[in-house]
């Protein structure tokens, strides 16, 4: 059997060159099945996480169809419209649609929210021949008639899930109303949830369906690690994990825009080269945040989990989940970052007494339990033993009403309880905290909810 090249798959020429100039010798398993389906011209549901190599996937035949006997596009129209549910993504989309096409002669532009308009209108004034929006701004421009959608023949829609946790779906259902008809058609979501679903009945005909790694199953060549430990001594547990010099370049999550500042603030004081990425900054500052990242200025990057959606860094060697997510279909999007395009990572996960019910419905979807590590901190000090019994605050611990019952199970009943007595990974007894995760925080937690 030969094998299979982006040569066999019926890439042609100018592209071959643009990906082995990336490196890219082998296709991906989404990129195999998918690239010969839609040069073919089928539709596609792709359910599959960032990391996988979809953007190429979905970009390559997308490039080479527009380019073969190319008609240039009329004023304000697009014949490609890509939607992303964040800005990050659609940059990053339309920067690897730059790469693999950079032989081609296409234009590209990208339209998004939170950045003054002026500037998207004049790059559509001429047409282009492949747009990347988020959809708001979009739906903005289209009723401003700055931007025509009435030549659209290839629509896709990527990360959709996210699209619906945003609270975009109305807008891309829109959207989709005044698309052309005759059109190929791709719908690309880690998870399906039933909107997900609806949407891609009324999007896609007779989709090719390439699924890449089942539904909420983690990606396998993560390593994944959880600790124990009081939230007060999480700073302290993320500075001693950094002396390890293979943290080299780490992304470290929060749930909050607010935690995620002052994570980033404690690693700097301690000298540790840190930005952070949130919705509340500008889109420069967080475009300047991404790019100390990823040029390797800034160790590391901590993030809330909309603002890490879509960001595509090579080699990122640790994810740190300074706090667990209240979602657990994130956790997954979370760990996706590392061990991206066959490369390895691994996931280290800080769970306190008021998350261990994010912890159960994690290993619920992700169908394991995480290796539970022991930390070496010394005890709690007299100040963090307050913090800890202190009624939590709205901005360090909101669980965005998100009950921990969620699935019948009891708050803090799983997990450590179940801990065998005496475990060597049993973390706390020596610094005396197991018992505040053991006693009666879950109650606080529900005050605090
Ligand atoms: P994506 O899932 O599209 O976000 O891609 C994940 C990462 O894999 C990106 O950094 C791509 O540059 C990289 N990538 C995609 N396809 C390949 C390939 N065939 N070979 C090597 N790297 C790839």
């Amino acid at each position: 059997m030969t094998d299979v090249t982006f040569q066999t798959l019926g890439v042609a020429e100018p592209i071959l060159r643009a990906l082995a100039a990336e490196n890219y010798t082998t296709p991906t398993p989404i990129q195999t099945r998918a690239i010969p389906a839609l040069l073919s011209g089928h539709d596609l549901l792709g359910i599959a996480q960032t990391g996988t190599g979809k953007t190429a996937a979905f970009g390559i035949p997308l490039l080479q169809k527009l380019s073969i006997g190319h008609v240039p596009p009329g004023p304000k129209q697009a014949k490609a419209l890509i939607l992303a549910p964040t800005r990050e993504l659609a940059v990053q989309i339309e920067e690897s649609l730059r790469t693999y096409g950079r032989y081609l002669n296409l234009k590209m532009t990208v339209i998004l929210g939170g950045v003054n308009q002026n500037t998207q209108i004049r790059n559509m004034s001429r047409g282009v021949d492949i747009l990347v929006a988020t959809p708001g701004r979009l739906l903005d421009l289209v009723q401003q008639k700055q931007v025509q959608l009435n030549a659209v023949n290839t629509f896709i829609v990527d990360e959709a899930d996210r699209m619906l946790d945003m609270g975009f779906i109305r807008d891309v259902r829109k959207l989709v109303a005044m698309l052309p008809r005759e059109r190929q058609s791709m719908l690309f979501s880690a998870t399906m949830p039933d909107d997900i679903v609806k949407l891609t009945h009324d999007m896609l005909r007779s989709p090719e369906r390439i699924e890449v790694t089942p539904q909420g199953k983690t990606a396998d060549r993560v390593e994944q690690k959880l600790y124990f430990v009081p939230a007060p001594q999480k700073r302290q547990l993320l500075s001693e994990l950094l002396k390890d010099v293979s943290m080299n370049r780490v992304i470290v999550f929060t749930r909050t825009k607010h935690g995620a500042n002052k994570v980033a603030e404690h690693l700097s004081r301690t000298g540790v080269v840190a930005e952070a990425i949130h919705g509340n900054k500008s889109q420069n500052a967080r475009q300047r945040a991404l790019d100390m990242f990823k040029t390797g200025k800034a160790r590391v990057l901590v993030a809330t989990d909309i603002a890490a959606r879509g960001i595509d860094v090579d080699n990122i060697s640790h994810v740190v989940n300074f706090e667990l997510p209240n979602e657990p279909e994130s956790y997954v999007h979370r760990i996706g970052r590392t061990a991206r395009a066959g490369g390895e990572g691994i996931a280290i996960s800080f769970c306190d007494s008021s998350e261990r019910a994010y912890l159960k419905d994690i290993e619920r979807i992700i169908r394991m339990k995480i290796e539970l590590v022991a930390h070496n901190l010394p005890e709690l000090t007299e100040e963090q033993r307050k913090q800890q019994e202190e009624p939590r605050r709205a901005h360090g611990h909101r669980h965005g009403g998100k009950p921990q019952n969620k699935g019948g199970h009891k708050p803090g009943g799983g997990r450590g309880e179940g801990l065998p007595h005496g475990d060597p990974h049993a973390p706390a007894k020596r610094n005396g905290s197991r018992p505040h995760w053991h006693r009666g925080n879950d109650k606080k937690r529900t005050s605090a909810a």
